[in-house]
């Protein structure tokens, strides 16, 4: 085959990488079957687990595979210590006037708002070849619904008026500001301009072909990055924040070479760790901010330019800047670490429940997590993790690890998903079994579908894998009800895990818990949504409340030390939460407590966001067990997947209630 007009990403032209390793490959048998004897194949624990808005992976004409891995043979590489770059060395903050995001979905949208919302001198361009997408990103209903996200993005894409503060004997100007956050369809037109272009597509696991179900699929940032190496101007900075394997970078470097031979591009890694559910929170008060560069004198630089851009808002000693390859590997690692913890409660979880005698998970994971060394976070015993990216990163790192022929540590890591998916087969399994081992002739509610609260995400969600063993029953019903989650993303999800027409015809959306529990023998608590604790439970919220009030006074007195004028960000939320405390608690005012915020733009007539009335109040509602009590048929079974109700006041309303690794 005449490969000499391909681009060199295609696995063609890549010079084998595999002469380099120091022994010989597996074949390719075994890198399609990547999971251990005893496990079932990923096909079986997700089945595209891709948000329909993606495009599809895997298309038939592809040749995307994971990069392949090969020594360093760069010739122009003049290595540099990172200390020799300091903040000096950037190109300094004004160089960039242009931003470009490719990917506007959980990633890109939310990042590329943050870090225009923070830059105001910086034009940040979104950019997606899903239309639907890009329009849900200009209307008042963003296709993301995560926490003060809207805030951000109107602030940033809409621009503010100017206004002033009236503070108890003195006033803060707040100037107008100008809309510097653009999102768009036009790919070219903004990547021509963009002095840094983030990479942000989507990665997920192959479907087909070799290493299909465990390799990384990098189809989608081959193709963004030959569009970036054909439009993006000369010196511009290329980005890789996707998920990507180890190797990546080098595969961007490749095609930008062999599009622009005579261009010198840097192409950063910077991973994002931003979790679904408090992205928002997460970007704004980042653990760390990773940047992996070439360790040369311009991949420093070009390092220093980005830490530029996030030194608007990130203290600088928050930003680490390793080398590509450490970078790309770090993401890989931090979801897979994080989701070992998962996976390690889960299986004390397993074993409390088979002790009896009263073990209980929560007092373990109490216990331990106050050792320093462990900590008490992501000790939560619950189902399992689902989601687009813990299964797809262990995945890619084990493929990884039986590409370089460590198999017992690719085993190692496969285990974690093994745990996972006990969990969830376990938690079906005693559903079925307390119902007498049979769900025929019953109702059956599951309350979230969303892999974890605070998210609208419904890909690779566990939930739907436990429908799927529940449908298997051939129960009555199963009727589902999530607070986040939009109905036909919730079907659609459904639809792909394989189930026969006549059991899809059991399954039912609902629009409120109590359309949800009516007359179900039981109720699953899948994800952890706050309403499902229910309403005469705790009243942590009025607390943190009172407790933040206290604080009130002394942060009237720092930010009245502060000048007259606020251009900061951070100092209006501030200030926008101190004035929240202090007015009447009407919702316009409690959203926009500043008076700070334009009008949204009316939706068209007939928008289906608004006929559905996403976001309403009734959502919001909280379910009221003694309701559900008396809505419900015998034996009135509650199976709480996340272990967030009160036990023994459901069970003394009348309710069984099994949680996960409650040995009683
Ligand atoms: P996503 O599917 O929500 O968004 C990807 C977007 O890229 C889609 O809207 C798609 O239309 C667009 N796209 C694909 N090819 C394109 C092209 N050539 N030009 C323009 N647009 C294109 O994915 P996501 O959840 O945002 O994840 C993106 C990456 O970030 C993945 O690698 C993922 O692993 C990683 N990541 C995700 C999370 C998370 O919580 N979702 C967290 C950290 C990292």
């Amino acid at each position: 085959m005449d490969t000499s007009n391909s681009c060199p990403g295609a696995q063609a032209d890549l010079p084998s990488l595999r002469s380099h390793l120091p022994r010989s490959l597996p074949s390719s048998q075994s890198l399609n079957s990547i999971t251990s004897p005893g496990v079932s194949t990923p096909g079986s624990w997700t089945v595209n687990p891709w948000h329909r808005d993606t495009p599809d992976t895997s298309p038939p004409t592809s040749g995307a595979a994971s990069p392949q891995l090969k020594p360093d043979t760069s010739s122009d590489v003049h290595c540099v210590s990172p200390a020799e770059v300091s903040l000096e060395h950037s190109r300094g903050l004004g160089a960039v006037k242009s931003i470009c995001f490719v990917g506007a979905g959980f990633v890109g949208g939310p990042t590329a708002a943050v870090i225009a919302y923070h830059n105001p001198n910086i034009s940040v361009n979104v950019v997606d070849l899903n239309e639907q997408r890009i329009a849900c990103w200009n209307s008042a209903h963003l296709p993301i619904h995560e926490d003060g996200l809207l805030r951000v993005v109107r602030v940033a894409r809409d621009g503010t008026l100017g206004t002033t503060v009236a503070l108890p004997g003195s006033s803060i100007d707040l100037q107008a500001r100008q809309p510097n956050l653009i999102f768009s369809t036009n790919v070219i037109g903004t990547i021509e301009e963009a002095d840094i272009v983030f990479i942000c597509v989507n990665t997920p696991t192959k479907t087909q072909g070799l290493g299909a179900g465990s390799m990384a699929d990098v189809s989608a940032v081959e193709s963004a990055t030959r569009t970036v190496a054909k439009h993006a101007k000369e010196g511009a900075i290329i980005v890789e924040k996707s998920t990507v394997p180890c190797g990546t970078a080098r595969m961007i470097q490749d095609i930008l070479r062999y599009y622009r031979p005579d261009t010198e591009f840097q192409v950063l890694s910077n991973p994002e760790f931003l979790a679904e559910g408090t992205a928002v929170e997460n970007l704004m008060r980042p653990d760390r901010i990773l940047i992996g560069s070439a360790q040369t004198l311009a991949g420093l630089q070009a390092a220093a330019t980005l830490r530029d851009v996030y030194a608007a808002w990130v203290s600088t000693e928050r930003i680490i800047t390793v080398n590509t390859f450490s970078s790309e590997l770090a993401k890989l690692i931090a979801n897979t670490m994080l989701a070992q913890r998962i996976s390690s409660i889960n299986a004390v979880s397993a074993m409390c429940e088979e002790i009896g005698l009263g073990a209980d998970v929560d007092d373990v994971s109490l216990a331990i997590g106050k050792d320093v060394r462990l900590g008490p976070k992501f000790l939560q015993a619950g189902v399992g993790f689902g989601g687009s990216c813990f299964e797809k990163d262990i995945l890619n790192l084990a493929y990884l690890a039986r590409e370089l022929h460590l198999d017992v540590v690719a085993d190692y890591w496969l285990a974690i998903l093994r745990i996972n998916e006990h969990q969830r087969q376990r938690f079906a399994r005693n559903i079925v079994r307390e119902l007498n081992g049979s769900l025929r002739g019953k109702k059956i509610a599951v309350l979230g579908f969303a892999f974890k609260d605070g998210t609208n995400d419904t890909r690779n969600s566990i939930a739907v894998h436990i429908i799927k063993s529940l449908a298997a029953e051939m129960p009555r019903e199963i009727a589902i009800f999530d607070p986040g989650c939009a109905s036909d993303e919730i079907i659609e999800e459904v639809e792909k895990v394989g189930l026969s027409s006549a059991q899809l015809e059991k399954i039912r959306i609902c629009c409120s818990w109590r359309e949800c529990v009516q007359e179900a023998s039981a109720t699953c608590i899948l994800t952890q949504w706050k309403q499902f604790r229910g309403r005469q439970l705790g009243n942590s919220a009025a607390g943190a409340e009172k407790a933040a009030a206290g604080t009130t006074d002394n942060r009237f007195v720092n930010l009245k030390r502060g000048k007259g004028q606020i251009v900061d960000e951070m100092r209006i939320l501030e200030l926008e939460e101190i004035a929240r405390q202090h007015q009447a608690s009407e919702s316009s005012s409690k959203e926009d407590p500043l008076g700070r915020l334009r009008p949204l733009k009316e939706c068209p007539e007939g928008c289906g966001h608004c006929a559905v009335g996403l976001g309403g109040a009734h959502l919001e509602e909280a379910v009221d067990w003694v309701e559900v009590a008396a809505m419900m048929q015998e034996p009135r079974w509650v199976f709480d997947g996340r272990n967030v109700v009160n036990r023994l006041e459901l069970e003394g309303l009348g309710f069984k209630v099994r949680g996960i690794g409650k040995g009683v």
